[in-house]
């Protein structure tokens, strides 16, 4: 083999992977060594023995131009969120948060104001949340500002909630509802567009307060792991909406091996939410599908629970739990079937 041998036809770009392929190649035959480490790499958190309870730990990186736009992101929004995402992997272990580690990367466009602001956020959320900020590092950037935030949790060890775990007949339950945080991203960059074509016309936001609160401040499904816990409910899966509900859907599906069929009618989404996607010429059900950053709760509970769930609005039943074999299926308003896919369901460019 020549020393100047090209090389570059063998190698491999990362989008070619995509995100979770590129976790599985990365991490692929790492085996825990240690008989405290519960679970490793697969799910929100990961899960340690430390003896009378299990401790959760989970990481999210947030970097400028990729997760937000400080154009229109409040510096003080940013820190408010970047904790709550962290909790909402804490909570979907049916999980309390109890501590939280930051990570800061800046580039030295950032003044100490500026960073005064973004703490405010976070420091409130640590308020709201009960979490105690423990530590962290601080390092200059190249390329704007990244954060990179650590939680840590902990769960009764007969109360955790994986991925896995959902049975045949299981019903499909989601927290609150679908698709306003990305139908608040969706208006910002529409009146980001506006401004910088004609910076004399003032954003026109008015009576979308909750999509963009959504989108700008979501907040960690605390409150619904509580209301389990008064229902003595234990999911038998569970997963944070992050990504949109269908990729969700299938993250539930193939880590506890069975199928899971959702309903277009059931899929819960706000009002506003609902004109707004109108007005925009979206379907909202594509957002709440494949929008992501909901932050809500996806799981699966036992059909013996049903009773107990039902009065509350806060839940809603999407669909079921079936044999893998049945893959995943989207049964639309009109009844028929349809994959379910990564981006959304097999007609979706049609609908
Ligand atoms: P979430 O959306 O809940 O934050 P991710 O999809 O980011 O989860 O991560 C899925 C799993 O992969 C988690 O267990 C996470 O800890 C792990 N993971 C993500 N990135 C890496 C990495 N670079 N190295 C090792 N594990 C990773
Ligand atoms: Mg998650």
């Amino acid at each position: 083999m020549s020393l100047f041998e090209d090389k570059s036809e063998k190698m491999t770009s990362v989008k070619s992977l995509g995100e979770f392929r590129l976790i599985e190649h990365l991490t692929s035959g790492i085996a825990p060594k240690n008989t405290s480490t519960i679970m490793g790499i697969g799910d929100d958190a990961a899960v340690i023995d430390m003896g009378e309870k299990y401790q959760l730990v989970s990481t999210d990186l947030l970097v400028e131009g990729v997760h937000f736009d400080l154009a229109y992101m409040p510096l003080k929004h940013l820190g408010y969120k970047a904790v709550a995402i962290n909790v909402s992997d804490i909570c979907a272990m049916n999980g309390d948060v109890k501590q939280i580690t930051i990570g800061l990367a800046l580039s030295n466009r950032y003044t100490v104001e500026a960073l005064e602001e973004l703490y405010e956020g976070v420091k409130l959320a640590c308020e709201r949340y009960g979490v105690d900020l423990i530590g962290g590092d601080t390092t200059s950037s190249t390329a704007g500002l990244m954060i990179s935030i650590t939680a840590l949790g902990e769960v009764e060890k007969d109360k955790v909630t994986y991925r896995a775990g959902a049975k045949v007949n299981d019903l499909v339950v989601c927290t609150g509802d679908l698709g306003a945080a990305y139908l608040g991203l969706q208006l910002l960059n529409r009146e980001k567009g506006i401004f910088k074509e004609n910076p004399t016309i003032q954003p026109d936001l008015s009576g979308n307060d909750y999509v963009l609160e959504r989108q700008l401040k979501p907040e960690a499904a605390i409150k619904y792991i509580k209301i389990l816990k008064e229902l003595e409910i234990i999911p038998t899966s569970m997963i944070d909406v992050s990504d949109g509900l269908s990729s969700e859907v299938l993250h539930l599906a193939k880590s506890s091996d069975v199928g899971i069929t959702i309903h277009e009618d059931k899929i819960p989404v706000d009002y506003t939410a609902m004109n707004l996607a109108n007005e925009l010429n979206i379907n909202p059900i594509f957002c709440a599908i494949n929008g992501g950053e909901d932050y809500e709760l996806l799981f699966t509970i036992a059909q013996e629970n049903y009773e107990k769930l039902k009065k509350d609005p806060d839940f809603t039943i999407i669909g079921f739990v079936t044999d893998k074999s049945e893959g995943n299926n989207f049964i639309a308003n009109d009844g028929s079937s349809h994959l379910l896919t990564a981006q959304g369901w097999d007609s979706m460019k049609n609908s």
